[in-house]
């Protein structure tokens, strides 16, 4: 008898034990799945080079089914290196001006610029201008999401090595306000156009050579602008050397600061931003010569766009992207 209620004694614990362990794992894996999806919702891929290029090859003809935004750096009035008179502002301008025009022969493009010589894009000047606050408080909930994120482990800070300079308070709102416009207005590619400056030693220029930024890899717009910037290397190479700062030798260089690029995972849009040379490199002093620059970069970058939807090695492309996705 006594031996019944012992094992009676023993299974009864046993299946309490084992309701315990049940309960507890299935807590766990929701309490995992939790954990892990406020991450992935704000830093996954949401743009893949797949679906861009799926997207262009399978328009009909006379479809403009990619929309592609052009930024010339800085403002109209404002902002920008000068060097001897020259403004990197009006250098972006005209480069971007002649990249719209090659880009635009291309049916399935449409092509919009963030302003021309008539000053900011009115569209976009208006977007800006009336949804101030909006832009603000969209980027402070941004902002307070990757913290939170950086709080617990999930995201990682990246300072950038080279250091940027701070945007003032208006250039930010509008850069970010690109950000958000582009995202909403179902733009496929920004492209920021700049010329590079830096402090220079005894008054003497150091660097030369181009450099592009793309968004840092824990950004939901960073496998396909890396992708779409490893189209623009090899075309840029043929007018000009990679930058001869160190922090940039690299070509393309991963940015988590630049508000262009999504800081605080502000983007949901593929983005690149081009420094083609050194406003102070001896080419760029002459008319003549500095002209002759802006001519072959405009051709070098409209022609980088269109390797990158037209490339033979799509499939490529396309598998080695899905690679770096898994693997990030
Ligand atoms: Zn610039």
């Amino acid at each position: 008898m006594i031996k019944k209620i012992i094992l009676i004694f023993l299974l009864v614990i046993l299946l309490v034990f084992l309701y315990f362990f049940l309960n507890s794992n299935e807590n766990l894996n929701a309490y995992i799945n939790k954990y892990s999806n406020s991450a992935t919702v704000f830093f996954s891929t949401v743009i893949s080079t797949e679906d861009l290029l799926k997207k262009y090859t399978s328009s009909v003809e006379q479809e403009k089914v990619v929309k592609i935004l052009i930024v010339p750096g800085h403002e109209p009035d404002l902002g920008g290196a000068i060097y001897k008179g020259l403004k990197e502002r009006d250098l972006n301008l005209l480069l971007s001006e002649k990249v719209r025009k090659i880009l635009g022969k291309n049916i399935k493009f449409e092509i919009i610029v963030s302003r021309d010589t008539n000053g900011w894009n009115p569209t976009l000047e208006n977007y800006v201008n009336t949804n101030n606050a909006e832009i603000l408080s969209w980027v402070n909930d941004k902002k307070k999401v990757m913290n939170e994120l950086v709080e617990t482990g999930k995201i990682s800070v990246v300072k950038s090595e080279m250091g940027h300079m701070r945007a003032p308070l208006n250039s930010a709102i509008f850069l970010y306000g690109i950000n958000k416009w582009a995202g909403e207005n179902k733009i496929d590619i920004v492209m920021h156009l700049h010329f590079n400056d830096n402090l220079k030693y005894k008054g003497k220029p150091t660097y030369a050579g181009f450099s592009i930024y793309v968004p840092e890899k824990q950004y939901s717009n960073s496998t396909s602008s890396k992708d779409f910037a490893n189209f623009i290397v090899p075309e840029l190479l043929k007018i000009q050397k990679v930058s001869t700062m160190p922090e940039e030798s690299n070509g393309v260089n991963e940015d988590q600061e630049l508000i262009s690029m999504g800081r605080y995972n502000t983007s949901n849009t593929l983005s690149v931003l081009i420094e083609y040379a050194y406003i102070y490199e001896g080419f760029m002093q002459k008319t003549k010569t500095r002209n002759a620059f802006i001519d072959k970069a405009a051709a070098s970058t409209a022609r980088a766009i269109n390797n990158f939807f037209e490339s033979k090695d799509q499939q490529l492309l396309v598998t080695t992207s899905k690679q770096k996705t898994e693997k990030n």
